[in-house]
């Protein structure tokens, strides 16, 4: 038998998402971004999911080639646009729309040999610093875009630094706006922090991480709050259980030491299934449906629960990481993550090759 770990990604929840994605910004056409291998879900097993959106964006062109392969004949996006110059002759082959952020991809469009003019989304710095041009740079870029034969659509996007938090998006709204005033073109501006949150008008809005069923804010906001729903479930069993004593201690480095009589369960997942190291004592976690937390350092193959709220737990038992439950219990990605001091991005991303995944055969997850 193979270890009893696996990973469920849930149809019916990324569709739901989406359509919460489409009721906060409804005048917008809607990029279900699957970057990442589509945030660790992957493309293949999330695709009949979040088919219902107007485009895929995406950053690798060998994932792109997987949208098309997967038979998507509608817009498909480079977040990053092109890497080197023959990326171009893939965009044309494909028909992928690519953001310009950078003079060399304008020099490598202006060389480049093509029959059919490509449509770019010329990207602006306003204030995230990572990619685009400055506002002082962005209206030669486009005069430069809009000059080449190869150039079809041009399109204006940016990207924010704090849709999620207190700084807001004001401030690159209004660099955006006061350097694109002028221009023709569509615009797309939203990540999920900003459509849920913001409620600004855009032609594309881009939908990652709230598809997934993580809450962009969190913890100022749970899934819940929003009206989303876990799209991956990480489950195992309980392979071992242990009677301890007052005094005896549990794992590695002895990191936890019982103050009584306890019993503890001991799970078939570890980090090197992709379940955060960091994650220390009381990490909740789901037993039979029921929320319990963990107890000691998680090691590469093992972790243990503490038993006391399921004494009917036993060797078998089902253990949620993260996701849903038995009995509609649900454990969200976001309560975990935050119990070891990072994010739902990562721990979906991160889910390790060695657990087998598949698309789970409930219609409602
Ligand atoms: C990843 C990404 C998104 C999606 O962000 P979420 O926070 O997951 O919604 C949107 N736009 C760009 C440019 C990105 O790289």
């Amino acid at each position: 038998m193979p270890r009893p770990i696996e990973a469920l990604v849930h149809p019916a929840a990324l569709a739901h998402n989406l359509a919460r994605a489409r009721g906060a910004a409804p005048d917008a056409r809607l990029w279900a971004v699957v970057k990442a291998n589509a945030y660790g879900h992957g493309i293949e097993r999330a695709f009949e999911g979040l088919r219902g959106a107007d485009g895929f964006a995406l950053l690798d062109l060998a994932e792109a080639e997987r949208v098309r392969a997967l038979g998507w004949r509608g817009p498909v996006l480079l977040l990053e646009g092109v890497f080197e110059p023959r990326d171009l002759e893939l965009c044309s082959r494909l028909n992928l729309w690519h953001v310009v952020h950078c003079n060399e991809q304008i020099d490598w469009l202006a060389a480049h040999k093509t029959q059919q003019p490509q449509r770019v989304f010329l990207k602006m710095n306003s204030g995230m610093n990572r990619l685009g041009f400055r506002a002082a740079a962005l209206r030669a870029a486009w005069a430069r875009l809009n000059a080449l034969a190869q150039v079809d659509e041009i399109s204006l996007m940016t990207h924010f630094s704090d849709a999620d938090g207190e700084r807001g998006v004001a401030h690159q709204v209004a660099a955006f706006e006061a350097a694109t005033r002028d221009l023709p073109g569509e615009r797309s501006l939203s990540n999920s922090a900003a459509i849920l949150r913001h409620g600004l008008r855009s032609d594309w809005v881009r939908a990652g991480i709230l598809s997934y069923g993580s809450a962009p804010d969190f913890p100022q906001h749970d899934i819940r709050h929003w009206g989303l729903r876990p799209a991956m479930t990480l489950r195992s069993r309980l392979i071992a259980t242990q009677q301890l004593q007052s005094g005896d201690t549990v794992g590695y480095g002895s990191r936890f030491v019982a103050s009584g009589p306890q019993r503890i369960g001991i799970v078939a997942c570890g980090y090197a299934d992709g379940y955060p190291r960091h994650a220390g004592t009381d990490t909740p976690v789901l037993v039979d449906g029921v929320r319990t937390g963990t107890v000691g350092r998680v090691s590469m193959d093992m972790l243990a629960v503490d038993l006391t709220p399921v004494p009917q737990a036993g060797i078998g038992s089902e253990v949620t990481l993260w996701g849903h439950g038995p009995h509609g219990s649900l454990l969200a990605i976001d309560d975990v993550a935050q119990a070891a001091g990072t994010i739902g991005y990562e721990l979906m991303c991160a889910v390790a090759p060695r657990v087998p995944m598949r698309v789970a055969a409930d219609v409602e997850p």
